[in-house]
């Protein structure tokens, strides 16, 4: 009997994008034709210098902005040139960020900020119907996070690690399949940074969590699958991941 094949089934891919900012009388391109391709349940890991475009190429495979040229695809189907509201939807629905500086709302509590996504997704009479089960379901996520003894806290009062945690659990509240992390240690030290990438690579092997993360870090980029690198507006395989 031959065995069943299983074909790489690309989850998220950029496809020949070009994206350039105007700065005055400037016209300053980043990506020059970036082609990427990441399977579903892969951890990638984007490097390259400050300046290079990383951050710019996530926003774009997170709908957060559009490409001046190319497309990008989720299983094979362009969403780039969607409706704006289509658009938002999918980033909603399949997309979690997370990002260098947390992004915290300080005046709430670690659960409300959690709690957060879900208010603005909902109306407030869904909200407020459902507000026993989101709870539970926040509760469990922060539990998943390792800061389930931390529920009441403001941002404030955690540190960095503890934060980045709390915005983890947030970006999982949806569900999501595609986790895009912007240097999501770059303000942490070492052994906190190193925790936080246990805790990605963790989700990606539980859940089959595709994961598409930028760093300037070459330990923490090492963590992934795969390492892609940015330069002069193109990708190029870069070294060898753990
Ligand atoms: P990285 O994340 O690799 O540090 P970015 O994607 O943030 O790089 O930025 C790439 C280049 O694009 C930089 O030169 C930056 O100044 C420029 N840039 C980024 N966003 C904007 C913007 N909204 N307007 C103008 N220039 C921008
Ligand atoms: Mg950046």
């Amino acid at each position: 009997m031959p065995e069943t094949i299983m074909l790489p089934l690309t989850h998220i891919a950029a496809i020949a994008v070009e994206k350039a900012y105007r700065k005055g009388e400037h016209h300053i391109p980043v990506l020059r034709g970036v082609d990427i391709e990441v399977r579903r349940g892969e951890f990638v890991s984007i490097v390259g210098q400050s300046g290079s475009g990383k951050s710019t190429l996530l926003h774009l495979l997170g709908l957060l902005d559009g490409p001046d040229v190319g497309e990008v695809k989720l299983y094979g189907h362009r969403i780039d040139d969607l409706p704006a509201r289509s658009r938002d939807e999918l980033r909603n629905r399949v997309f979690g960020f997370i990002f260098q500086f947390y992004h915290l709302l300080p005046e709430l509590s670690v659960l409300e900020n959690v709690l957060a996504p879900l208010m603005i997704r909902h109306s407030t009479w869904q909200y407020w119907k459902n507000r026993g089960a989101f709870g539970d379901q926040a509760k469990d996520m922060l539990q998943k996070v390792g800061l389930g003894h931390r529920l009441t806290h403001k941002p404030s009062e955690l540190s960095g690690g503890e934060m980045q945690r709390a915005a983890i659990a947030r970006a999982l509240m949806g569900n999501p399949e595609v986790l895009l992390a912007d240097e999501p240690t770059g303000n942490l030290d070492a052994d906190t940074g190193r925790e936080i990438m246990d805790l990605l690579t963790s989700l990606n092997g539980q859940n089959e969590l595709t994961i598409i993360m930028v760093t300037h870090d070459e330990a923490i980029a090492k963590c992934a699958h795969r390492i892609v690198r940015l330069a002069e507006g193109r990708l190029e395989a870069w070294g060898a991941a753990a």
